[in-house]
């Protein structure tokens, strides 16, 4: 498989360092709030290429964080911890917000077909390994204190910006306005290992430290818990796009500091999702969630396929005319494939399946072409192939893409009474059932007229919609 690195800044082979073998980090929600659907928009494609992979063979482990504790509204060093600012907004404790925000978070994931990794790790979990991984730091010349924080010296590396060439001043751009500087600092780009009294009085999780009591800085969470459980070689790890710098940059510092060695060969950092006015965040009132989404009546699979409609390495524009465009793709996606369950004879042909599959692994060997690759699931219905062998491509692609295709097209074909019912009454019942959950009875009597035209009749029942020939 070829993946771009953002490391390397081009499409390079995929390499692990044990044979068959990945392990894989993913920097996980900070669970002050709900997820927005960008973050899940990350979430989503890093499930894809671990699919993808383990579809290819590999024996992936996936780790996850899960950060409550120590990342401040800056990604920097400066302004709130957001934690902190999440449980003063809601009048609970820190750890109250933190358990319901990772509940909320995985059953979002549910929702989206996001498997969930095979390990899970919160921040406050893991205090005593950052503790011993920072006197590591302070010994081997790394990192100093200065007015009670610990800072890691971004001067000792050979090279710190190692993704790309930002100089002081672009650094500028993340102190903001009303923020003082952290005259502690010996530069501008050092950051904080471990923040103690010097820093928010009101901090609600603190512990004893051998500089005093005090919490961690967000970066080194990560560092910590991917050695902890993948070990001094990282094959991949994965974020957004907004990771790249400071928080990417920095667990590159650390780890390498601390191991002594090249520690991680491949980043995958996903392009955010923005809505028309830009960027999209939690702090803005209402924003946008999968619960919003599932209010307005939309499938979460539908904003699944929306997003694997695009190429992760571009940024996406969120707009509900996009999704209920991906909306009416995906119902007409699973009427056709409904519309060959009745057409099955028992008898698929390997080569044409084998061909099919070609074609959606080749478009996923490409820096992970999830566009290209529903193009050769669609290719499956243009082909030649009985329907059985175009089923069998459908499942086997879908073992990766996790739209539930077949599942459905089997249950809006259970409530069909004929087995033939054609693809386009299939799609035009399908599209009348949206209208009427979103409460756009007109369109909805429409399109029943439409289906009646073409000679058919359609009802909504409490089994869901029926469809039977006139
Ligand atoms: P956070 O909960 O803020 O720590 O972010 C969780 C994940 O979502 C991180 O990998 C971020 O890089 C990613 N992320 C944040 N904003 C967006 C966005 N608008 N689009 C896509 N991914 C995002
Ligand atoms: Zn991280």
């Amino acid at each position: 498989m070829r993946l771009y690195n953002t490391l390397t800044r081009k499409v390079d082979e995929f390499v692990t360092h044990r044979e068959g073998k990945v392990g894989m980090y993913t920097c996980g929600p900070t669970v002050y709030h709900y997820a927005h659907i960008g973050n899940l928009r990350t979430y989503i494609m890093e499930d894809v290429l671990e699919k993808y992979l383990r579809y290819s063979g590999y024996d992936v482990k996936r780790v996850m964080n899960i950060t409550d504790v120590g990342h401040l509204t800056s990604d920097g060093d400066t302004g709130d911890d957001k934690m902190l600012k999440g449980a003063k907004r809601e009048h609970k404790t820190v750890m109250e917000i933190a358990e319901f925000y990772t509940n909320a978070f995985f059953e979002d994931c549910k929702k989206l077909n996001i498997r969930k990794p095979d390990v899970i790790e919160p921040a406050t979990a893991c205090i005593d390994l950052f503790i011993e991984v920072i006197q590591e730091l302070i010994r081997k010349g790394y990192a100093y204190e200065a007015g009670g924080n610990i800072y890691f010296d971004t001067s000792k590396p050979d090279k710190y910006y190692v993704f790309n060439d930002f100089n002081e001043e672009d650094l500028e751009v993340g102190v903001r306005e009303g923020v003082e500087e952290d005259g502690n600092k010996r530069s501008k780009s050092d950051f904080v290992l471990w923040f103690t009294k010097s820093k928010f009085d009101d901090q609600e999780l603190k512990w004893d430290s051998p500089w005093g009591t005090g919490y961690p800085g967000w970066h080194i969470e990560c560092s910590c818990i991917s050695m902890k459980h993948l070990g001094e070689y990282l094959d991949l790890h994965c974020g957004g796009v907004d990771n790249v710098f400071p928080h990417h940059t920095n667990e590159i510092a650390q780890s390498e500091a601390y191991l002594g060695h090249k520690w991680c060969s491949q980043w995958f950092h996903v392009h955010h999702l923005n809505t028309e006015d830009g960027k999209m965040s939690k702090s803005k009132g209402e924003f946008l969630t999968v619960s919003l989404l599932e209010e307005k009546r939309f499938d979460p699979l539908a904003y699944r396929f929306f997003c694997l409609s695009s190429h992760y390495r571009k940024s996406l524009t969120f707009t509900f005319e996009n999704l209920e465009n991906a909306a009416a793709a995906y119902s007409k996606l699973i009427a056709r494939t409904a519309a060959l369950l009745g057409q099955k004879t028992g008898a698929v042909d390997e080569t044409e399946l084998a061909r099919l599959k070609e074609g959606f692994c080749k478009a996923m060997d490409d820096d992970l072409n999830t566009s290209n690759a529903l193009t050769a699931l669609y290719d499956v219905f243009k082909s030649g192939a009985g329907a059985d062998t175009k089923l069998a491509a459908i499942a086997e692609m879908d073992k990766v893409l996790s739209l539930d295709i077949i599942s459905k097209a089997e249950k809006l074909e259970e409530n069909s009474d004929s087995d033939l019912i054609p693809a386009d009454i299939l799609q035009l019942a399908e599209q009348r059932r949206i209208a009427r959950a979103e409460k756009n009875f007109a369109l909805a009597d429409s399109l029943r007229d439409q289906i009646s035209a073409m000679g058919y009749m359609v009802e909504e029942t409490r089994q869901g919609t029926k469809i039977r020939k006139k």
